[in-house]
């Protein structure tokens, strides 16, 4: 019974070890999780910006181009030569210079959207930067914690076979199987009360398990039950 409680013990510290060598991965990929969804908002907001850019160096190749016409424009009303010459170059003329300045209108647009973008990306941009940095060392942190984790787990687990050789096989496997839906799968009983069901026990059986002489199992939870007089010190 002894070893047996001891086997449960070690099971049960390894368990928890097992849950925080888990956990911690768990946690950094949310974490990465989050690191990259704010990434990709930061990345979407910047091509904006970069889109937003190629339009407005377009407009002013646009811009560009409609001044030579203008010039032509300017130099055909010049020669014109009759009054109905003269309209059509200055309709032109007018069309252009319209041309040109719904181009500067269109430059402004862009540059406040630009401006925009830029300054609703410099909380984000320097969030996402923290956030790299403080992920960063958290993973360097965690791998120096998964190493003590599992040094600590191998401590534990140390003397298990031992634990295990003194176990009749029938109880293993008894204690193999509860403990795949029970936690704990060995517990004590205080005051005749089962501490893992709070089921109190027959006296008769009772005094019994403070005799130790046998395995015994809770008669409600199935439990494998001890009292601590049998453990010794
Ligand atoms: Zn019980």
């Amino acid at each position: 019974m002894r070893a047996l409680v001891k086997l449960a013990e070690i099971d049960s510290q390894a368990r928890g070890i097992d849950d925080r060598l888990k956990g911690i991965p768990a946690e950094l990929d949310e974490r990465r999780a989050a690191v990259r969804a704010l990434e990709a908002l930061v990345e979407r907001q910047r091509s904006t910006i970069t889109e937003a850019e190629r339009l407005l160096a377009q407009q002013d190749n646009d811009i560009a181009s409609r001044n030579d016409a203008l010039s032509k424009a300017k130099g055909k009303s010049a020669k014109a030569r009759t009054m109905r010459e003269a309209e059509a170059a200055e309709r032109e003329l007018d069309s252009i210079r319209k041309s040109i300045k719904d181009g500067e209108t269109e430059k402004e647009r862009l540059r406040e959207k630009i401006a925009q973008i830029t300054a609703a990306l410099a909380d984000p941009t320097k969030t996402l930067d923290e956030q790299k940095a403080e992920l960063a060392a958290s993973e360097a942190a965690a791998e120096t914690k998964l190493g003590e984790l599992r040094a600590e787990r191998e401590r534990v687990v140390a003397g298990r076979d031992d634990y295990a050789k003194k176990i009749d096989k029938q109880y293993i496997r008894l204690y193999d199987r509860l403990r795949t839906k029970l936690t704990p799968a060995v517990c004590e009983v205080v005051g005749e009360t089962c501490v893992g069901c709070r089921m109190q026990m027959p006296p008769q059986r009772f005094i019994q398990l403070q005799r130790g002489t046998e395995i015994m199992q809770c008669q409600m939870c199935q439990r494998i039950v001890f009292h601590k007089d049998v453990l010794g010190d």
